[in-house]
């Protein structure tokens, strides 16, 4: 098989695009559509700082890797989950791309900053091991691009993180849910922007590209991965693109061009200030103070005002929980990396 661009021999296959590349051009045309992704939505300008939101998995080790290529201001920013061996080995390759980069990396330890790890929080709480995982990551980055300065928040979600997490969402039709899904969220209020330049690429483009680049990953999937619903779209969603090769991209790039102006309601939720930590909320305390107290047994409010929450409140903890949880977590790993 000959490379589509300079016919030179191939070494990979791109079946929805039914070309083949050698891997100069294959570098060249996952750059381009990073490149798209970021002029198309307006994701990042040259002088903006930006913290990348890195696991240890492909996705967002590429990412960081090409956002320091096209010569962006990217810093990392690593949350130490507490996940036994596999968080160990996640830093470790996390910090060795930095130090070979000479790239600068932020480093925050869950349990040493909160008091707890993750397999801690699945045990305590009623909500899922995952939905406290992806609150805590929502939480850690938002308040780590504050407290440094940083412009926009870059995580590593994919095509088939995003296009799992849309078929998850229009299965329930959680509207809601849906019109939230864009590659871009704009800063407002204490919340910092927030973008999505790999939406473009598949999972076996972004791991054919760290392969290419020779970047050390993490393999291994997350060990707390099992009660991951988000698996469950993917397997769906892949074996419909192995019989229809596009599929995905059809149904999540259609849905950004045609569906998501469907769906948006220009309707804005009043943003204030948790009583406790400060970060933006809907309520008097945010769902991560919530959930912390929860996990360590603490009181959070006294209960003697009309809109106290005691800790011991899991229905509400738990639906605040299912609202703010990332639509496909960037370290969960599947085959290579899901972009949790
Ligand atoms: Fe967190 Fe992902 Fe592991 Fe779930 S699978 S616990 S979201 S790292
Ligand atoms: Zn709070």
């Amino acid at each position: 098989m000959k490379c589509r661009r300079c016919k030179a021999p191939a070494v990979i296959e791109v079946r929805r695009h039914n070309a083949a590349y050698c891997k100069g051009c294959f570098l060249h045309v996952f750059r381009g559509q990073v490149e798209r992704a970021i002029r198309q939505w307006r994701m990042l300008d040259t002088d903006d700082r930006v913290l990348v939101a890195v696991s240890g998995g492909k996705d967002s080790l590429a990412l960081w890797d090409v956002l320091l290529d096209l010569g962006y201001r990217a810093d990392g920013l690593y949350l130490g989950l507490g996940i036994g061996e596999y968080s160990g080995r996640s830093a470790e390759v996390t910090r060795g791309f930095a130090r070979d980069r000479d790239a600068r990396l932020v480093e925050v330890d869950l349990s040493a900053e909160y008091g707890f790890d993750i397999p801690t929080a699945g045990r305590r709480g009623s909500r899922s091991t995952c939905a406290v995982c992806g609150l805590s990551k929502r939480y850690v980055f938002n308040k780590a691009a504050l407290d440094g300065g940083y412009d926009v928040v870059v995580t590593g979600h994919n095509l088939d993180d995003e296009a799992a997490t849309l078929l998850g969402n229009t299965l329930r039709w959680q509207t809601e849910s849906i019109a939230r899904q864009s590659p871009v969220l704009p800063s407002r209020d204490g919340l910092v922007k927030k973008v999505k330049p790999l939406h473009r690429l598949s999972e076996l483009e972004t791991a054919a590209y760290a392969f290419l680049r020779g970047i050390d990953y993490v393999v291994e999937e997350c060990p707390l991965v099992a009660g991951n619903t988000q698996l469950r779209y993917k397997d769906a969603m892949n074996a419909i693109e192995s019989t229809s090769p596009g599929t995905k991209a059809q149904f999540f790039l259609g849905y950004l061009d045609r569906g998501m102006p469907l769906f948006t309601t220009g309707r804005e939720v009043e943003l204030v200030a948790c009583e406790r930590c400060g970060q933006s909320t809907t309520g008097r305390f945010c769902a991560f103070c919530r959930a912390q107290a929860q996990i360590l047994g603490r009181q959070l409010a006294t209960g003697d005002g009309p809109n106290d929450v005691a800790p011991s409140d899991d229905r509400q903890v738990a639906d605040e929980l299912s609202d703010e949880v990332l639509p496909a977590e960037i370290y969960a790993t599947r085959g290579a990396d899901a972009g949790p």
